[in-house]
């Protein structure tokens, strides 16, 4: 039977997603070659990699406005250092807003590169909430944020204007939301949270930001490069993309980003709902910067965590359990995870408030 997958990472897809792959690796296009085994400068491929680029600018809005989008290697941890690589100035500074595990892992790979200022943390309330009140300074290279704190449940729902470059991880929460996504100057993600499998980052970045450190960059880690070369500077991760292609074309037929976002809304909103009405649980992140994707709650009295985690099991969930850094549990509701395994959630938590009464 078929798991309710609450997994952070890599996650759920939709079963077309996983048919569609399944059949490509059997025989690719009718070619008779299975897509594992063409080239990567084979015509069917490069369709591929000209759809799935041209598709991420398509879904978040941003044709036509000077945006490239960038299939890469190395995942999101290797943009913590890309990012400083290619925009932070030799001399130059660099602004970062500390929201997480992952914001600070960015954070520590900028410090090698130059002057990194930490503009607010919330590292002391182990990262419950997104600091508000912070200044950017003005003369730094770029500002560095998280849009979605995957091992907190914490969500930025208001970004910052400033006048500098943006800059934002969004492996957890990229297609999920509508944005204004021209706010950004550089997005990146890791396919793996709400994309397509493990294997492939995006990157997606204005071309006009680059080449203005000073700094030799090698080429592997140099986005105009990649951008030259149309994201085939080396053999690209060939299955990945193509999966991540097909969620995208999964997500473009249920009407896109501003259709989804009402469903992941309507998924995190019945969750909550019962974290916040049941008197055995309790929600860990400040309610105003609750994720609509990762949500992290605790039971309010560890001593029964057996008997809850034996029910959730045998209702067929999955992936439930929380970062060991937090604690709990965690139900990451991606794009691909259905209403109905919510509320099979929710049931179980209902049962269990009853099993507790009895
Ligand atoms: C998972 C995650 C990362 C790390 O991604 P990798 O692709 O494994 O390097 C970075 N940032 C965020 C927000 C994440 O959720």
């Amino acid at each position: 039977m078929k798991k309710h997958n609450y997994s952070a990472g890599p996650c759920i897809l939709p079963d077309e997603v996983f048919e569609k792959s399944a059949q490509a690796i059997l025989d690719f296009n009718h070619s008779g070659l299975s897509i594992l085994e063409i080239s990567h400068r084979s015509k069917d491929f490069v369709a591929v990699m000209e759809e799935a680029r041209a598709l991420v600018l398509e879904l978040l809005g941003l044709e036509g406005k000077g945006y490239q989008a960038l299939f890469l290697h190395g995942g999101a941890s290797l943009e913590f250092l890309m990012v400083p690589y290619n925009l932070m100035k030799v001399n130059g500074k660099a602004a970062y807003l500390d929201t997480g595990t992952w914001a600070n892992g960015a954070i520590k790979e900028a410090r090698h590169f130059g002057e990194t200022i930490v503009v607010a943390s919330s590292k002391n309330e182990n990262y419950n909430h997104i600091p508000k009140d912070y200044t950017i300074p003005s003369d730094a290279d770029y500002f560095h944020c998280t849009s979605n704190n995957t091992i907190f449940g914490t969500q930025i729902k208001q970004f910052p204007q400033t006048q500098i470059p943006v800059v934002c991880d969004m492996s957890s929460d990229i297609f999920s939301r509508v944005l204004d996504f021209s706010q950004f100057d550089l997005i990146y993600a890791g396919a793996q949270k709400n994309m397509g499998p493990a294997g492939v980052t995006l990157v997606i970045l204005k071309e006009e930001i680059l080449g203005k450190t000073g700094r030799e960059i090698p080429n592997m880690l140099n986005y105009q490069q990649h951008i030259a070369k149309e994201s085939m500077y080396n053999t690209p991760p060939v299955f990945p993309i193509y999966a991540s292609l097909l969620n995208l074309q999964w997500l473009k037929k249920q009407g896109g980003i501003a259709t989804i976002e009402k469903i992941n809304e309507a998924k995190a909103t019945l969750l909550y709902a019962e974290i916040d009405r049941n008197p055995y649980f309790k929600g860990t992140a400040a309610v105003e910067d609750r994720s609509i994707m990762n949500a992290t709650f605790l039971l309010e009295d560890e001593a029964h965590k057996d008997v809850f985690d034996t029910m959730w099991k045998e209702a067929g969930i999955s992936g439930l359990n929380g970062h060991r850094s937090v604690g709990g549990y965690r139900a990451s509701m991606y794009n691909a995870l259905p209403l109905t395994s919510v509320q099979v959630l929710v049931n179980i938590m209902q049962a269990f408030e009853q099993k507790m009464n009895s």
